[in-house]
């Protein structure tokens, strides 16, 4: 299985890894050889640790694959603690890394450690945060609060762009002085706190609070398990996981061995087309199909996607 694993991560690695954005600084911890490798020379020098993954493993069998790979993340942390600003990681899903998946306990030794060794823990929760994995924000599910907290995506329901980075009193405090001490925190943008945008983003938050999303995502989230346990059965989906209202099927080429598919073969933009074709927007990650729906799609076109899905497969692998 360790060798199988290999080879998929090998194969992943045509694709993104993990995401952070495309900003210098961000670029630089991140992970998509795509974007970086022309930006190398201008990197910042950063130290990577392999990321928990549950792919291709039962799900009782997650905690124990998080914590092998959280010896990585230790050893990193006792020989780096003092050149370390901080630790940035996607909480319980590296989405574009291909909607890879991990328990939440992983997050509550990196809080631990991190306090433990005095780094400071950064959760990106862009695309995860609002409603995604079954909680507000995924990182409740560890019981854990980073020292940065870097939100967009869903705050705004998605109609304008914006972005927050939320910290502690006390690092907020560290820059708060009278003028004369220079101390201020000054970093922004020329749209930063852009009235429209902060205007979605409060009416979002409403919804939130007056609808109960969350629970309803509960109900949704369900619904999605029970559609797609079916697909675990095609002989060549070697993976269906699921965290809250993302739920991923990965294609393989051979299920036994859970060997990849070539990259370049592009099993998943068939999927794609097929399902455009059919009005479902399914967009691939390699050889990642997932459903990441929007938060009002109702019971029937859940079922819908779920049977697009299913054609899509057969027609993607057809031939192999
Ligand atoms: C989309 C995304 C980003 C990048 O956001 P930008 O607005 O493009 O900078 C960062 N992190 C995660 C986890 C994302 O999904």
């Amino acid at each position: 299985m360790a060798q199988c694993r290999e080879a998929a991560e090998a194969a992943l690695s045509h694709h993104h890894q993990r995401l952070h954005g495309e900003t210098l600084g961000a670029l630089a911890v991140g992970d998509v050889a795509l974007y970086t490798d022309t930006y190398r020379s201008l990197l910042l020098d950063v130290i990577k640790v392999p990321a928990p993954d549950g792919f291709g493993l039962p799900r009782e069998q997650w905690v124990e694959q998080a914590r092998a790979r959280f010896a990585e993340m230790e050893r990193a942390l006792a020989r780096h603690a003092d050149e370390l600003a901080a630790v940035i990681v996607e909480p319980l899903i590296q989405c574009a890394g291909g909607m890879r998946m991990y328990p939440p306990e992983y997050l509550t030794w990196l809080r631990e450690a991190c306090d433990r060794h005095g780094v400071q823990l950064i959760f990106d929760e862009i695309a995860v945060g609002f409603g995604r994995t079954g909680t507000l924000f995924a990182c409740e599910q560890a019981g854990v609060r980073p020292d940065y907290l870097c939100l967009s995506k869903a705050l705004t329901g998605g109609y304008l762009p914006l972005s927050v980075v939320m910290t502690t009193d006390e690092i907020y405090a560290a820059f708060y002085d009278d003028y004369e001490t220079l101390k201020a925190f000054l970093h922004s943008h020329s749209y930063t706190g852009n009235p429209l945008a902060c205007a979605a983003a409060l009416a979002t938050l409403d919804i939130f609070e007056q609808d109960d999303v969350i629970a309803a995502n509960r109900h949704k989230a369900a619904l999605m398990g029970r559609l797609a346990e079916p697909l675990r059965d095609h002989p060549h989906v070697g993976d269906v996981r699921q965290t809250g209202m993302v739920l991923a099927i990965e294609m393989v080429k051979d299920k036994s061995s859970l060997t990849p598919y070539d990259f370049r073969e592009r099993r998943g933009l068939r999927v794609f087309r097929h399902a455009i074709s059919r009005g479902v927007m399914l967009r691939p990650l390699g050889n990642v199909i997932y459903w990441m729906p929007p938060y009002v799609i109702s019971d029937e076109e859940l079922a819908l996607v779920a049977e697009v899905t299913r054609e899509g497969l057969e027609i993607a692998t057809a031939d192999a």
